[in-house]
């Protein structure tokens, strides 16, 4: 039994068949259990793809070549589309004539992504997900995390499974925190998030500030959980962009952590002028979806326990926010028009595309952890990923 938390504006999400995450041409693997029901199935004339496989060939692709648990991957159509996948309806077949139970780990999980640790369960969305995108509008629910959240039962999600045993995350490379101390300082850094009078660029300026007040921290001090409660209750005020040149840098540094069979075409022709065009004019317009953006990044945060202290979260929190101005910016320019509302859904789209699809969050921890300067020895991190 786990407690599970999410934040509220994803705590009643809910599937709206979008069929975005089964037309992505995404390699799908296919666990052995669940690879044997659906060759039954295929065999008997109880399931039928929907189309055909590119190239021909079988629904279920077996291959030397395997992920880790994977008896097999789901083939795609030539348009990238799965073979399961019914374009006119845009409902899963598998779903809809074998139910839930016979979908693929991946196919049931996403656009959740889930940290497990020995406090609970935290459930987080990947935005890249229409749906998911659409819940960073809502001003519905105030912005806060959420035990017990009605969409999240209890169960086994894929995601980042720390072990019972592993550390947990750092203060800063050469202090442990504690895991009452870390729970605050997440909900810490979501309130910060909910103050609806903070630009998002405050936001992460704020953050960085607590941070770096909290590596001063020393045991003699008393609980570390009684430090972040003290932190100041001013925010740090700063300008918007006024340039995409530093955002355009933090992009090619996730474009770093992507391996290279992954690695999109650069496509950045004209983006630093729509930007001053296009997007500024209008970004502040937007501070209540940038920050609840900044909000699921905080929350549910894989960079705690795969970097090396908090002021790598928090340039987790800032890139993220950079890859929206980028994306915002190419947005603007293929459609021709301003920053709106379905422009920004598509930024936050492509944003977490590259974050959480295309970029190994391992390495984006290393690259980030640069902010907490040079330590000495390295840092093992006893934590595993199931996905
Ligand atoms: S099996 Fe169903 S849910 Fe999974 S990718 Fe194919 S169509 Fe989508």
């Amino acid at each position: 039994m786990s407690r599970v938390y999410a934040l509220s504006i994803h705590a009643d999400y809910r599937c709206r068949h979008s069929g975005v995450c089964c037309s992505s041409n995404w390699d799908v693997p296919v666990e052995l259990p669940v690879y044997r029901g659906l060759d039954a199935a295929l065999a008997s004339g109880r399931l039928i793809p929907s189309a055909e496989p590119d190239g021909g060939g079988l629904a279920l692709i077996v291959e030397d070549d395997l992920p880790d648990d994977a008896a097999a991957m789901l083939a795609c159509t030539t348009a990238g589309d799965c073979v399961f996948y019914h374009s006119g309806t845009r409902l899963c077949v598998v779903h809809r004539d074998l139910g839930e139970e016979r979908l693929p780990s991946t196919c049931r999980h996403f656009p959740r992504l889930a940290v497990r640790d020995r406090r609970g369960t935290f459930v987080s969305l990947t935005h890249y997900c229409p749906t998911a995108a659409a819940t960073l509008f809502r001003d519905d629910v105030p912005l806060e995390i959420v035990e017990a959240p009605p969409a999240f039962p209890d169960a086994d999600y894929e995601g980042l499974l720390v072990e019972p045993d592993a550390w947990p995350p750092l203060l800063h490379p050469r202090m442990l925190m504690d895991d009452v101390a870390y729970g605050a300082w997440e909900r810490h850094m979501v309130s910060r998030c909910a103050d609806e009078t903070l630009s998002p660029e405050a936001v992460v300026a704020t953050l960085q500030r607590d941070a770096a007040v909290l590596r001063g921290y020393t045991p003699d001090a008393g609980p570390l959980i009684d430090a972040v409660a003290a932190l100041p209750v001013d925010t740090v005020a700063v300008p918007a962009h006024d340039a995409l040149a530093p955002s355009l840098a933090s992009f090619a540094e996730v474009m770093r952590a992507v391996p290279d069979d992954l690695k999109p075409e650069p496509d950045e022709d004209r983006l630093a002028d729509v930007y001053l065009a296009a997007v500024a004019p209008t970004w502040a317009r937007w501070g209540g979806p940038h920050r609840r953006y900044l909000a699921a990044k905080a929350f549910a945060s894989w960079t705690a326990y795969q970097g090396r202290g908090l002021l790598t979260v928090v340039r987790g929190l800032e890139v993220a926010l950079a890859l929206v101005r980028v994306e915002a910016a190419r947005q603007c320019r293929d459609r021709g028009r301003s920053l709106d509302a379905d422009l920004l859904k598509e930024a936050f789209r492509h944003a977490d595309f590259a974050l959480n699809h295309l970029a190994a969050g391992d390495e984006l921890a290393r690259l980030w952890g640069r902010v907490e300067g040079r330590s000495r020895g390295r840092t093992r991190r006893p934590v595993s990923v199931r996905r």
